[in-house]
């Protein structure tokens, strides 16, 4: 009997990460050997470590630290506490890190971490000694010069305060810089904290201006409410002066044609957990969220949130991706040919370690930036990097995303070459 099934869509991310590189090496004509060692990690790191939960038991988590690419820099990205991880997540949030520093052109590799477990589920007490004992077990790889975490999905700058306190008790001197995403109080930079969605603002009003969607007064809809999410909600008002329509969390999703009041949202969410129930506001399917009519569509939560199946329901002229991998490929390509503009991930998002290079140059330097200071550079970088990857897409007539990796992994091939490593 012939297979007349479709194949199932690829949804390992780690996979999704290595075709996506594949083709980049296809178009750019790469060496055999560079392609093969682009493909793959670095250097990864598994770990086993006991933490004391506070009824006395003791349980062992499991963790992982991979820096991709050391090329062009440190190893670079954040640390991911989920009950999900896999060390292929991992794998490839560490690539996108690689390709996202390359983007934006700052003077750093790729890496990314996290430990299976979820924190939701843990006690204060318990968060500290699970963000100390990771600590402990990986930071032999660790360091300024080597590798600089940061936060991604579910740890937070107080997670970053126990981790560099951990890791300056272990070396017995300050070391700041070896990791970003801190409190102010401990050497954070200005403008960390919604700096993933003030780059996702910048590279969505360069991308209105470019290709006529005019964002002032539209209308935009966003999956997740957490650290990129809920400040893109917020700054979208502000910024672009966009209705926010719809906004969704693991719980629920909540809808409003008129627009939703972020600042009441964001108070219903700190007392409820939730943007759930919010007064005033329609509960739909989280699918309905990508269909509604809006000028921009953010993915703020996870990876593959973009099947196929959504792809072909999306209305929205332009999607910013602040999470990493929304897209599945199938999908992807459903998008090109329907016109929609996919900002990619790895420029999209990529306000975060923009403003992560900062606080990172500043504790090295000792300086300390303004607020606006930050602000304006991070909008020249991400402006200059929309505006290379904008023309590389119309110059070969390729979607952004692979005009993105045409331009990133450029980069880090000239790196590996000048090294003289391939
Ligand atoms: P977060 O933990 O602060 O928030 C995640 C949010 O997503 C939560 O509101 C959660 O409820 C929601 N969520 C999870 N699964 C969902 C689902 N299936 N449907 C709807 N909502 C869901 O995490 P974050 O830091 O905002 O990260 C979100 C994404 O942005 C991730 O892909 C992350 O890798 C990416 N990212 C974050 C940063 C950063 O600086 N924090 C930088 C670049 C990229």
């Amino acid at each position: 009997m012939p297979q007349t099934r479709p194949a199932a869509p690829v949804t390992n991310p780690f996979h999704i990460a290595q075709a996506q590189l594949d083709e980049a090496a296809r178009l750019l004509d790469l060496e055999p050997a560079l392609t093969a060692l682009l493909r793959e990690p670095r250097r990864e790191l598994v770990v086993h470590f006991p933490v004391r939960m506070d009824d006395g038991a003791t349980r062992v988590l499991t963790g992982f630290r991979v820096q991709f690419n050391t090329a062009r820099g440190p190893a670079k990205g954040g640390l991911r506490f989920h009950p999900d991880e896999t060390i292929d997540t991992v794998r490839a949030l560490a690539a996108w890190m690689t390709w996202k520093t390359a983007v934006v052109d700052v003077p750093l590799g790729g890496g990314k971490g996290g430990v299976i477990v979820d924190p939701r589920k843990l006690s204060r007490r318990e968060l500290e000694r699970v963000s100390r004992g990771y600590i402990d077990a990986v930071a032999c790889i660790l360091g300024p010069d080597e590798d600089v975490p940061a936060p991604d999905v579910y740890t937070d700058p107080q997670v970053m305060a126990w981790m560099v306190d951990e890791f300056e008790k272990l070396r017995g001197s300050h070391a700041p810089s070896m990791i970003t995403g801190k409190p102010a109080a401990l050497g954070g930079s200005a403008g960390r904290g919604d700096a993933t969605a003030r780059g996702g603002v910048i590279v969505a009003r360069e991308a209105g201006k470019r290709f006529g969607v005019k964002l002032a007064g539209g209308r935009v809809a966003i999956q997740g409410f957490g650290n990129a999410g809920a400040h893109m909600a917020t700054l979208a008002r502000e910024l672009l002066g966009m209705k926010v329509i719809a906004v969704s969390d693991t719980h629920g999703t909540v809808h409003d044609p008129k627009g939703l009041d972020v600042e009441a949202l964001l108070e219903h969410k700190r007392d409820s957990g939730s943007v759930k129930g919010f007064p005033g506001a329609k509960s739909i399917d989280p699918e309905e969220l990508f269909a509604l009519e809006a000028e921009l569509l953010c993915p703020s939560a996870l990876e593959n949130a973009i099947t196929p199946e959504i792809a072909a329901t999306i209305r929205a002229p332009l999607v910013a991706e602040l999470a990493n991998g929304p897209t599945l490929p199938e999908a992807d390509r459903i998008l090109f040919e329907k016109g929609v503009r996919v900002l990619p991930d790895i420029l999209a998002n990529a306000g975060g370690v923009t403003v992560s290079y900062f606080e990172w140059v500043q504790n090295r330097s000792g300086d300390v930036w303004e607020e606006d200071d930050v602000h304006a550079r991070l909008d020249r970088k991400l402006s200059a990097a929309f505006a290379t990857v904008a023309d590389k897409a119309e110059q070969r007539k390729l979607p952004l995303r692979t005009a993105a990796y045409l331009v990133a992994v450029g980069r880090v091939a000239e790196a590996e070459r000048l090294r003289g490593r391939v």
